[in-house]
């Protein structure tokens, strides 16, 4: 008897009433280790109509009161780190050490939100005209739904949920169905934590789910992470439907290997950066891009011996650099590029192909894999493969290698590396990227910036976190006052007469 996971309702665990169920996985053996449920229609709207009961008692709290309420919640969660990232790593394949990771990126986002009641702070013109003084005030949404990946299980639900929680709104997660039980454990700790029953909701599910939450008008805001093509489809399903939206997509990012750059350094970075947690981040390198042809031969040859070395294991084994993938959907995606790669005619300088993991033979293992000599043409290198693939597109001068970025259809991250600060300035003010890095393989902004890509990686007007998050999760309200006449100048000790 495999487990059954439920949903999180209005501040208990609720069975699944729908009969559908997915499986969860265990990526280190390869077997289904929990069913968990996938929500009808009516099982979302009734969620909602909680959620929305529930909104209004949750922004009566002061923001301070709010704020504490999240502080307390950052103490428990990392009371339970160890066991946390445990759990996570046992449904997703990444390490440990990885999902410690996980869950600290999301709980930063949670420290910015205990700002709360200075970020909320609106504007005020004293005088704007005689007797006339005008201010604004932020206003919570009223139920929000998220809807999130299954690379980053505790992180992205948090950097929706943080800000969203902070401003007074009523939150519904819908999160990816291959790995559900880290958002399970923290809407109890929320709970726990002081937040209100039915303030922070758990819906598992699947299309249906996802659906119900872009068509019901009692959802005001939707924010998504995922693939492209979902991203574009939430994105216009929910505006269509007057919803506001920010939608999170695929990525394709470069790293420009400059001549001056420390090839040592360089290599190691992209080692991590390229094959970290099997490749499934969106900001992974998955695009080395050296350029002339001496940096590419020292490069190749420095990232080869590299690739040799690396160990790839169970996700619980402290030795391995990266664990299983999420699914046999993915080795076989991944499977699949590598074959393309090799018939488009990219070098491929190393398989991993076929890789057996002694102990966990049926689990989801992939090894590191490399290739040379990509062009831009290839669909290895236009399309998102999302594994432990990293390839090497070779640029003859700096400008092809900007232009490269600057076409690629995706443009989430991006990095460069070069010892050179006026080309560094260069890079940074025209590539046609959301999040770039100097010498940093992986510029993921930190909480009090914001995160989005650009181009097809990116949909909406606002980022993640930072800033941005609180305009996303609020509506902006402007009073312009004027007072008559008053108290004092009148004879309001005087008893008032008849005449
Ligand atoms: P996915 O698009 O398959 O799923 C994301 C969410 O959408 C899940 O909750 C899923 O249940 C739901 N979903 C899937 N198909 C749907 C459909 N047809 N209709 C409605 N909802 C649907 O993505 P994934 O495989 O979970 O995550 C990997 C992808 O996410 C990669 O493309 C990766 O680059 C991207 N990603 C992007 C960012 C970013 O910030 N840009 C961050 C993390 C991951």
């Amino acid at each position: 008897m495999v487990r059954e996971l439920t949903h999180f309702i209005g501040g208990q665990h609720v069975p699944g009433a729908s009969g559908k169920f997915g499986d969860v996985f265990d990526p280190n053996l390869g077997q289904v280790q929990a069913r968990v449920p996938l929500a009808s229609r009516s099982e979302v709207e009734a969620v909602i109509a909680n959620a929305e009961a529930a909104q209004p008692i949750w922004a009566a709290f002061n923001p301070q009161k709010r704020a504490r309420v999240l502080m307390k919640f950052l103490t428990l969660v990392q009371d339970e780190m160890d066991s946390l990232a445990a759990l996570l790593s046992s449904e997703h394949g990444k390490t440990i050490a990885d999902a410690k990771g996980d869950i600290q990126r999301g709980l930063e986002v949670i420290e910015f939100a205990v700002g709360i009641p200075h970020l909320l702070k609106g504007e005020y013109t004293e005088g704007a005209g005689t007797g006339i003084d005008v201010y604004s005030m932020r206003q919570p949404l009223g139920v929000v739904a998220g809807i999130t990946p299954f690379n980053f299980p505790a992180m992205i639900p948090l950097w929706k949920a943080g800000p969203a929680l902070a401003t007074g709104n009523a939150f519904v997660l819908k999160p990816s169905e291959r790995d559900p039980s880290v958002p399970l454990r923290l809407a109890e700790l929320f709970l726990e934590a002081g937040l209100p029953p039915g303030v922070f909701n758990v819906v598992n599910g699947d299309k249906e789910a996802v659906d119900t939450l872009l068509h019901d008008p009692r959802v005001k805001a939707v924010g998504f992470v995922g693939s492209t093509p979902i991203a574009q489809y939430i994105y216009e399903t929910a505006t269509a439907n007057g919803k506001r939206a920010q939608c999170f997509g695929g990525a394709k990012n470069h790293a420009i290997v400059m001549p001056d750059a420390d090839l040592d350094d360089v290599a190691d970075q992209l080692i991590g950066a390229g094959y970290g947690s099997a490749g499934e981040r969106c900001m992974a390198i998955s695009v080395a891009v050296p350029v002339g042809a001496e940096t590419a031969d020292r490069l190749v040859a420095k990232l080869t011996e590299r690739v040799h070395k690396l160990n790839v294991g169970r996700s619980d084994d402290p030795g391995a650099d990266y664990g299983p993938l999420v699914g046999q959907d993915g080795v076989n995606r991944v499977n699949n590029y590598v074959q393309i790669g090799v018939d488009e005619g990219a070098e491929l300088v190393v398989d991993g192909r076929g890789l057996v993991v002694e102990g966990a033979e049926d689990g989801y293992f992939v090894g590191a894999t490399l290739f040379d000599k990509v062009t831009p043409q290839m669909r290895i290198y236009r399309e998102e493969i999302f594994g432990p693939v990293l390839t090497v597109v070779r640029a003859e001068d700096y400008e092809e290698g900007l232009r490269l970025a600057n076409e690629h259809e995706y443009g989430n991250g991006v990095a460069i590396f070069t010892r050179d600060g006026d080309t560094a300035r260069d890079f940074a003010a025209r590539v046609q990227v959301g999040m770039v890095g100097i010498n940093v393989p992986i510029p993921v902004p930190i909480a009090y910036y914001t995160f989005g890509g650009w181009k097809r990686s990116g949909f909406g007007d606002l980022n993640q976190h930072g800033p941005d998050s609180i305009r996303f999760y609020t509506k902006t309200k402007t009073v312009t006052q004027r007072w008559p006449a008053g108290l004092k100048e009148s004879n309001a000790f005087v008893i008032p007469t008849m005449d």
